[in-house]
């Protein structure tokens, strides 16, 4: 039964990074807010390998706090495909251009990698950024949307959408919402947007386990494997323990824990990792670019919930961050000047941002899904994974029998 309708500007559903950053400004800018989540604690159970770039820090004047290592390469290993047998070691890559070992000057690869060196390939690039505290962010944010005056209520979901209203639960009793804008961040498997459109976004399984490390690592770690289907693992750093994960297809040839499992495994065999496991998390990873729609009537999809996540890196913090400030601001704007039709700006505006590189990353991601079972990994990644200068190249249209 409804016990209460609250009527306010801006409903804001989901408080991750896109939701809180978005209620937080709207509210700063004197709009009547309501964030809620449906998480009992914000923050709780984030599943994120935690790097952010840089530039993100300065750009949202986020706390050092929040800061667990600072990073300034990342390594990208590609493992033998007979992996679980001894092989030969090859120092070039043939066909590869920029690729080799010690590629930057005065770097070597992390030293427990260099035991396993006969069976990985590996190469640098400069990737400065940091491994976050991704909890300490959320929460952070959530903070900074209430003490600007924003209403937060977790404990509190979503549970029906009408024209004009929605239904949601806090604390087992549910109640009436009546806003005049809805910001929609409620992550990838956003209800909202499902609302919306009658396609299913396709999407990774992202798993990640937070482990001790035997000594600390100086850079991340991406590594590639045919048995990661159509993604990749990762190892994030931060002092004496890393994210280790993986993104992969699931189908019922590819479990991702299992695969993640023998990844453990193989790093505890070289020496860069010690048995035991913090913590675990589970997550999807959506890979089909923006959505076709994210702004219909008075609601604006933000973050994860329209699509910005990046298809091949899988890295989104920073889209849901910015895609939540600037719906926000065009919600400050429509309510003052009482024109809803001005929301429509919002979705020009992250067309104008994304709809390259995310397009473009898109186009990437099914050349690497085509070519993942003909092809070796070598030559896949020279033209899909960010790190190869072939990644820039323009996806040419193949033809039916894949050449
Ligand atoms: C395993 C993994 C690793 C990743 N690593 C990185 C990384 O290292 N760097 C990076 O930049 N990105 C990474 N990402 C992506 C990144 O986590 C997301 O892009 C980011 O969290 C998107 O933020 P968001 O606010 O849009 O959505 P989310 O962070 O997913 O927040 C959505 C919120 O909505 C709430 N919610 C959902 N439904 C409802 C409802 N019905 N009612 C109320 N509340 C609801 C949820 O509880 C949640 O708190 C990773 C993703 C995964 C899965």
């Amino acid at each position: 039964m409804i016990r209460k309708t609250i009527k306010c500007d801006l409903l804001v559903v989901g408080a991750g990074p896109a939701g809180s950053v978005a209620a937080g400004v709207a509210a700063s800018h004197g709009l009547d807010v309501l964030l809620i989540d449906k998480k009992k604690r914000l923050g709780e159970k984030p599943h994120c390998g935690e790097f952010i770039p840089q530039k993100l820090l300065a750009e949202f004047n986020l706390s050092p706090k929040i800061i667990q290592q600072q990073v300034d390469f990342m390594e990208t290993i590609i493992f033998q495909e007979d992996l679980p047998r001894k092989s030969s070691f090859h120092p070039r890559l043939n066909g590869i251009s920029n690729i080799g070992w010690g590629a930057w000057p005065g770097e070597k690869r992390e030293e427990p990698f260099e035991k396993a060196k006969d069976q990985l390939e590996s190469l640098l690039t400069p990737s400065p950024g940091y491994i976050i505290d991704r909890q300490v962010l959320d929460m952070s944010l959530a903070k900074d949307a209430a003490s600007n005056g924003a209403l937060v209520l977790c404990d509190a979901r979503l549970l029906k959408q009408y024209d004009q209203s929605f239904v949601v639960r806090h604390q087992h009793q549910d109640m009436r919402i009546e806003p005049r804008i809805v910001i929609a961040a409620d992550g990838p498997n956003s209800a909202i947007a499902g609302s919306m459109s009658s396609i299913t976004p396709e999407f990774l399984v992202g798993v990640q386990y937070q482990v001790p490390l035997t000594q600390e690592l100086k850079r991340t770690t991406v590594f590639f494997h045919k048995e990661i289907t159509h993604g990749y693992g990762w190892i994030f750093p931060k002092g004496m323990s890393a994210n280790l994960g993986l993104g992969m297809l699931a189908h019922k040839e590819g479990r991702p824990k299992q695969t993640l499992d023998f990844f453990l495994d193989f790093f505890i065999g070289c020496g860069a990792v010690k048995p035991g496991i913090f913590s675990r998390s589970i997550g999807l990873i959506p890979l089909s670019g923006i959505r076709n729609e994210i702004v219909r009537g008075n609601i604006m999809l933000v973050g994860d919930a329209a699509g910005l996540t990046h298809p091949v890196t899988g890295a989104g913090v920073p889209q849901a961050m910015i895609s939540g400030r600037e719906a926000a601001l065009v919600a400050v704007e429509a309510i003052k000047r009482g024109k809803a039709e001005l929301l429509e700006s919002y979705e020009k505006l992250i067309r104008s941002l994304y709809s390259g590189p995310l397009n473009h990353a898109v186009a990437k991601r099914k050349l690497m899904t085509g070519m993942w079972k003909s092809e070796s990994m070598k030559s896949i990644l020279s033209e899909t994974w960010i790190a190869f200068g072939g990644y820039r190249k323009r996806v040419r249209e193949r033809t039916n029998d894949g050449k």
